[in-house]
């Protein structure tokens, strides 16, 4: 396996991929970034119109309100689904990368991300009843 290293500063330690382009708007290359760099690559490309931090996912800033992502609720209703099929966190993971979902920020899924959007789907069925 070829060993890769921070497209930024060279290091090897705990790479992830960020995508220059989001997959949304068609990017299909990542590079591979430190948590630094990454972080400094992504506070660059926040700037503008991505959805403030605090905003769950499935749903989006809009003005002063929060309204529904549909593309976000799509995702969750496939990882909710696939829960519910007695699929395991990592194995929803690799389905979602699969087949080419990513996060709100670009990166692939990671098994933390799902659980937390899992978590609070039960959350809110919870409420519900
Ligand atoms: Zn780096």
């Amino acid at each position: 396996m070829a060993v890769d290293t921070c497209w930024e500063c060279g290091t090897q330690r705990e790479l992830r991929s960020f995508f220059p382009i989001p997959s949304k708007r068609g990017g299909r290359k990542s590079i591979d970034l430190c948590p630094p760099c990454d972080a400094r690559a992504r506070g660059r490309r926040n700037e503008g119109s991505k959805p403030a931090p605090g905003v769950p996912y499935g749903k989006r800033r809009q003005g002063r309100g929060v309204v529904d992502d549909q593309a976000e609720l799509e995702v969750i209703r496939q990882i909710v689904g696939m829960r519910g099929s007695g699929m395991s966190t990592p194995k929803i993971v690799a389905e979602l990368t699969a087949s080419g979902f990513r996060t709100r920020k670009g990166t692939e899924f990671n098994a933390g991300y799902v659980w937390r959007i899992l978590q609070r789907e039960e959350e809110k069925a919870n409420h519900a009843r």
